[in-house]
């Protein structure tokens, strides 16, 4: 499983539909303060799945969608696609390319699709549960967050290892079941 490509359009800074394609080896982002280095990772959060706007630096989450600059006007909704190679089937799907895609507009309205098919938020959840991937992996660690773990209270770092582990499906599966 390897990331290909990330296509940005209308997401915080990205006014204009940017597409990053992901060589193999080492990808660096680099770019002067403020440019937008940070908003690619949040892009890359959001679209798998990420549901708390503070994590993602804002208040609600409509802050996420282009709120205009001193030359454009602001736009309507946000769109972000990130494409894997699935060859391996590291993530659970039959699919050997993924592009899991995720849409939002002012009104609140919003879209979940794995290859141009609309999917649920679970989907995406499941797509990314075991892969060390998904919106409570370690994949992606801000800043804030490294402070957090170690100040971390015994049961919260017990919920990063199991996180690591890959248990956190298992615990899920068990929440799910006993509220049945
Ligand atoms: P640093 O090097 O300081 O960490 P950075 O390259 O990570 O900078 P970001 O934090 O990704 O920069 O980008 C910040 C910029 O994104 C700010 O100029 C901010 O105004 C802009 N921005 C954030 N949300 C939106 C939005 N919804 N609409 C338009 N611009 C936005
Ligand atoms: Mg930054």
């Amino acid at each position: 499983m390897r990331l290909l490509s990330l296509t940005i359009d209308g997401f915080k800074s990205f006014a204009h539909k940017t597409t990053i394609k992901f060589e193999e080896g080492m990808t660096g982002i680099v770019g002067p303060n403020g440019s937008g280095k940070s908003n690619i990772i949040e892009a890359i959060r959001w679209v798998m799945g990420e549901q708390s706007a503070r994590q993602l630096r804002g208040d609600k989450m409509a802050d996420v969608i282009f709120n205009g600059s001193a030359s454009r006007v602001p736009l309507n909704r946000a769109l972000v696609s990130i494409t894997f190679d699935n060859s391996d089937h590291y993530l659970a799907s039959e699919f050997t390319e993924l592009t899991v895609s995720r849409k939002l507009f002012r009104n609140g309205e919003s879209e979940y699709l794995i290859n141009g098919q609309k999917v649920r938020l679970k989907d995406i959840v499941d797509l990314f549960i075991d892969s060390g991937l998904g919106r409570e992996s370690f994949s992606i660690i801000s800043q804030g967050r490294i402070a957090a773990i170690f100040n971390g209270k015994p049961e919260d770092r017990r919920g990063i290892i199991e996180a690591v582990a890959g248990v956190a499906k298992y615990q899920k599966n068990k929440a799910t079941a006993q509220r049945r």
